[in-house]
């Protein structure tokens, strides 16, 4: 069986995105962005970062949907596995970065595009953020944020091909977008990510709270993503290379003083890898 779960999403004047998920792998989310509803096109979807092709075809079947396209935001196989199979059911388009060797790629992407869909009414803009694949890139549009494996709820992803420096520059960007954006990352990994932030900051207290509401949701079998950016900026250290504490901590594991915010960054980065 394929557990769907429905997020409705903050709306603004003009719009209101409705995104779905199904779950693949341990703990990967596949997510649907649907056809926004006064476009009565609902039953159309984008599908994100297919790692399988099963229980995203079984959930089409059982709700009817219609496939539009794939977004790719990286090339790693838990991310791309079930692309064949989707493109040889419904003959659909894949979007992703032009600088990834994925060969199903139909649309190459890279920072600063546009694409439309029209019947669905949505529109998305590309954001180049390398540093867990070289040629990353995620989905931003009507207050949401696609972004694979760049930022977790609570965490980063891990410098698989970039520099720690292209990683910061990636995530300061993110830190430029609304607070109200809802961020839709590719894998349930917030308990482990969150018991490392207050290593980093003991005394943040909207992180104590965001520990105590993501235990509760796991315990429900409920999914701790997505957050808003607004949550991440207050409790992710990732994102808190800025903020005194999280340098404080930083320096005191690195035993030395640190200079810029990429160097935070990059040391607690490094931090994490010792642990994980
Ligand atoms: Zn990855």
């Amino acid at each position: 069986m394929t557990s769907e779960t429905t997020f409705n999403k903050t709306s603004n004047k003009t719009n209101t995105v409705i995104v779905t998920n199904v779950t693949a792998f341990d703990d990967n989310y596949i997510w649907f962005i649907h056809g926004l509803p006064e476009k009565s096109a609902q039953k159309q979807i984008i599908i994100v970062d297919p790692g399988d092709s099963e229980p995203v075809i079984e959930s089409i079947i059982q709700n009817n949907y219609l496939p539009q396209a794939i977004f790719i935001t990286h090339h790693h196989h838990d991310h791309t596995g079930g692309i064949k199979k989707l493109v040889e059911a419904y003959h659909i388009p894949v979007y992703g970065p032009e600088n990834e060797q994925i060969p199903q790629i139909t649309h190459p992407l890279a920072e600063d595009q546009t694409i439309l869909f029209s019947s669905m009414g949505l529109s998305f803009n590309i954001l180049d953020v390398p540093g867990h694949t070289t040629g990353h890139i995620a989905y931003l549009g009507h207050q949401t944020l696609f972004i694979g494996d760049t930022l977790f709820a609570g965490g980063c992803g891990r410098i698989f091909e970039g520099t720690a420096e292209q990683m910061h520059d990636s995530l300061s960007k993110l830190l430029n977008l609304d607070n109200n954006t809802m961020v839709y990352c590719a894998h349930e990994y917030t308990q482990d990510n969150l018991k490392f932030a207050q290593r980093v900051e003991p005394d943040n207290k909207q992180l104590r709270q965001r520990i105590e509401q993501t235990i509760q949701l796991r315990l429900n079998d409920q999914a701790t993503v997505p957050s808003t950016l607004e949550l991440e900026k207050n409790t992710n250290p990732f994102l808190r290379f800025d903020i005194d504490s999280v340098k404080t901590a930083a320096e005191r594991f690195a035993q030395k003083p640190l200079n810029t915010p990429a160097e935070v960054f990059k040391t607690v980065r490094y931090w994490k890898d010792t642990l994980d």
